[in-house]
Formats: C-alpha cells, structure tokens, sequence
C-alpha cells in the first residue's frame, strides 16, 4: 500500500498489507475486548474520549502534516480538521451518558417501562480519504463512548493516517482492541463482514461502495449507515445579500480542493441577481491562492490522486462538449503534481456531468432560475439528497423553501457543514442513517425494552 505526496507525485510510504492472518487477530482481540468494554461505566469510557482529544490537540502538526502530505489538504484546513475531531471526542465525553439515558415513557398502567440504549458489538467503518480524520472520528467517538468497539477500513490512499488514529487511541490509554486499523483493500471487506461478531458497519465514499457494502452487510443482517456523495445546490434569491453568498460560496465550493461531499455544487441563481452573483463568484474565485498545500496562505492544494483529477477533468469537457460554457479555468495546471484551478461553469445542459453527477473538485455549475420555483425545481433535479444552502434576507422565505427541498440538512444563509451537536446524513443515493449529535450514538445500539410489572 502506498502513500503517494499528490503535491509532488512522488511515493512518501509504503505499507505492507495486513494479512489474512493479522486480520482474523484483529477480530479475535475486537470480540474479546467488547466483553470487557461494554460493561465499563460510560464515564471511563468518556474520560478515554476526553484523553484522546487532549492527544490529538498535543499532536495537532504532526497529524495535520501527515493528512497533507497523504491527500493535499492545504495545511491550515488540516490543522482545523484535527482541532474539530478534538471537538467531537470532547462532545461525545461530556453528552454521550445523557444522550443514552432513557427519558422515560408513557408506561401503561401498573407498570415502569424504560429504554436501555446498550453496545451492540465490532463495528466495521469503511472511510474515504478525503476528510481522513474527522471522518472516522465522527465515527469512532460516538461509537466507542456508548461500548462499541472500532475496526477501520480506510482508504487505500492514507494508510499513515489511518495508523496515526490508531495511535490516538493507544495514547490516549484505550484499551487494545477498542479500535484498530485494519490495512486491507476493498476487496477484502466482504470477509471482514462475513464474521459473524461484526455487528453492523457504517461507509462514507461513494454510491457503489455504499451498495457494494449494504449488500454483503444485508445478507449478513448487520445494521448499516452510509454517508454517500452529494451534488448541493446553492440557492441564491433575490433578495440574497449577494456579496456575502459569493463569499461563502466560493469557500463552500473550494475548501478541501472541493472534494468534500457537501461543497456547494450547484448554483441556482436568481435571473434578477444572476449576473451580479456570477460576477462577485468569479472574482472571489480568481482571487484563491493554488499551490504548495504546506504553505500557511494556500487556499486550494493538489486533488487528491492524479486519476481522480483526470476524471474530474473528463467531467469538464464532456459538459462543455455537452454546450456548457468555461468562465473560468478549466484546464489542469502544468506543474509537477495534480493540480486543477478553480473552474467555473455556465449554460450548463441537462443531462450532462456537471449536472447530473458529482463534481468532486474546485467545478461550480452555475444555473439560472426564473423564479423561486424554478429554483426549487433545479435543487431537487439530482439524484443525490445530502445538503443545500439557501441564500435570502428573509428567514421565513428561507425556511419555506427549505422545506420543499429534498435533502438531509439544509443551511439558511450559511454553507453546508457538519457540526458535532447536530445530525448528519442524506436521502436519496446520498446514503440513509444519521451521525453526530444524539442521533449518531444511537445508530449502533441496542434500545432494549425493560418492561416491569
Ligand atoms: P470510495 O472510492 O467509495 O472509497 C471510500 C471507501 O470505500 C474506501 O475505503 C474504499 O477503499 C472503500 N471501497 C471502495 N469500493 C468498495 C467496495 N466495493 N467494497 C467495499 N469497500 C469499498 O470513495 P472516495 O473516493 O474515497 O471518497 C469520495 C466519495 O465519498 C465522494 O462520493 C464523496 O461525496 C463521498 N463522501 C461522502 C461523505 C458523506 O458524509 N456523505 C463524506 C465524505 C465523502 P479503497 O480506497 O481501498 O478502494
């Protein structure tokens, strides 16, 4: 397994897989461990997760550099990755015992009833490498507060990040066996789930990952959560504040190189602020630093692997071929590295990549809309549900159209983003099940029923 500097094209690593062997001692140490683990008070459980946030903020460099150096992120967007995965093991420390604590129902007569929210077991986490901490943080802290211990499958493409999460752990006191990395490829999953201990398992990545995975997990009746792409819609209305939208969403569109699954994809424009919004989007685009993701003012880094800019760039030019018209960029940069410059696309077809699938780069489509309506109905043209942002002066406005749009969460006057204290997930071919907050704890659990009489 290799690590390869996208930034140079050079190989900085190389993993030996782990063995069939070494796969089946992961299991054994994760089965024997959840023994142990789950009947531990959730309070020593929590002061784990407050520990391994204090490691991950003493280390914050060194895991942010690793990101970097493995996948591109500019340095400054990883260093803020690392404090938000502190976040989210400190959120699950200090809320997780209240989050699964029953409420109390409406017991029938002459009895108690209540809930249990109990560990069910190894859950398996299938990641990809674009967010190559936070998204298995926002996995594990939840997971391993409430009992469960960790396997992690995580993208061939960062496998120094994948063990440097393991070290948190270790670090932070965890027991062997709460979580462990396990260094196989795709290919290898299904056996991972054919072991009858793993009880469930969550995928972040893209559709055919999430089917290929909700399959063998269906056959298997374990419990899944799929986290899956996205193609959000940026609705801007007429009555936007247009400077602060085109702000907002030239970063929503270019952070993390664009390979987020909830950058701001598509813009919907009103006609009465098209030409305005278009303007400032383009100036604020221009005005974005590509380059050495080391350096503390680079906004936009290499993306990620070269084959994955290829595609990206496959994905330009059969929508221009399509009729779309490039305002910008649109072409890879020349220079060592896997570099693709902020692009902007107009006049965009039905039908074609940038607007039937996911742009998973700096590529906005931008889109005109009549009026609201249209606007709506250019949001929800997708295949995928994950987020939306809606631009307008008027909250009520703002909120009536949220409520017409299909997606999992949708942002008034902010860009998309995920958030520790509030759920996250997507409808549609962006996935089902919820992480983060009180929803994510309980996704792996058992709501046992005590009745008593
Ligand atoms: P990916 O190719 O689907 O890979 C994600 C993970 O799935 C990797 O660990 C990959 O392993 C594994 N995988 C791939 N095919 C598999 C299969 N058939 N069976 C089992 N595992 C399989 O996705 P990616 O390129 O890393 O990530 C980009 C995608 O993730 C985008 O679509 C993005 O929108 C989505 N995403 C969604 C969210 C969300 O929260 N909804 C967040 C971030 C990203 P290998 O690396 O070994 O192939």
């Amino acid at each position: 397994m290799n690590a390869t500097n996208p930034a140079t094209g050079e190989v900085v690593a190389t993993y030996d897989e782990h063995t069939d062997e070494e796969v089946a001692d992961a299991l054994d140490a994760a089965a024997s461990e959840f023994a142990s683990w789950a009947e531990r008070p959730i309070r020593e459980r929590a002061e784990l997760m407050a520990d391994a946030a204090d490691v991950l903020r003493d280390n914050n460099r060194r895991y942010a550099e690793i990101m970097t150096e493995e996948m591109g992120k500019p340095i400054s967007q990883a260093l803020g990755e690392v404090e938000k995965c502190a976040w989210v093991c400190d959120h699950y420390a200090t809320h997780a015992s209240s989050y699964l604590t029953s409420d109390g129902h409406p017991s029938p007569p002459g009895t108690t009833v209540r809930t249990e929210y109990e560990p069910i077991g190894p859950v398996l986490a299938v990641m990809p490498w674009n967010f190559p901490l936070w998204q298995v943080f926002r996995f594990a802290a939840p997971n391993l507060t409430a009992g469960n211990v960790g396997l992690l499958k995580h993208a061939s493409n960062v496998p120094g990040c994948a063990l440097a999460i393991e070290e948190v752990f270790e670090e932070a006191g965890f027991p062997d066996g709460a979580f462990q990395t396990l260094l196989v490829g795709s290919e290898r999953v299904d056996d991972v789930l054919d072991d009858d201990r793993v009880r469930a398992a969550t995928l972040t990545g893209s559709g055919p990952a999430g089917r290929s995975v909700a399959a063998k997990a269906g056959e298997n009746l374990q419990k899944t959560v799929l986290e899956l792409g996205g193609s959000d819609p940026f609705i801007v209305l007429d009555d936007a504040d247009v400077e602060d939208a085109a702000e907002t969403g030239a970063w929503a569109r270019s952070m993390n190189g664009g390979q987020s699954c909830i950058a701001a994809k598509r813009f919907v424009v009103h006609d009465a602020v098209y030409d305005e919004f278009l303007e400032a989007l383009l100036a604020e685009l221009r005005d974005l630093t590509v380059g050495d993701p080391l350096r503390e003012e680079t906004d936009i880094g290499p993306q990620a692997q070269r084959h994955l800019m290829e595609e990206l760039h496959g994905q330009v030019e059969a929508s221009v071929d399509a009729g779309a018209t490039i305002e910008l960029g649109g072409e890879p940069l020349e220079r060592d590295g896997s570099f693709y410059p902020p692009t902007v696309l107009t006049d965009v077809p039905d039908g074609c990549p940038a607007d039937d699938e996911e742009l998973f780069g700096p590529v906005a489509a931008v889109f005109r809309a009549e009026d609201e309506a249209e606007a709506v109905r250019i949001a929800n043209d997708t295949r995928f549900g994950l987020g939306a942002s809606i631009w307008t002066e008027d909250r009520d406005r703002g909120a009536a159209v949220a409520s017409q749009i299909d997606a999992g969460c949708v942002y008034i006057n902010q860009f998309v983003k995920s958030d520790p204290r509030v759920p996250f997930g997507g409808v549609k071919d962006s996935g089902y099940g919820r992480e983060l907050s009180e929803a994510g704890i309980k996704e792996f659990v058992n709501e046992k029923t005590v009745w008593v009489e």
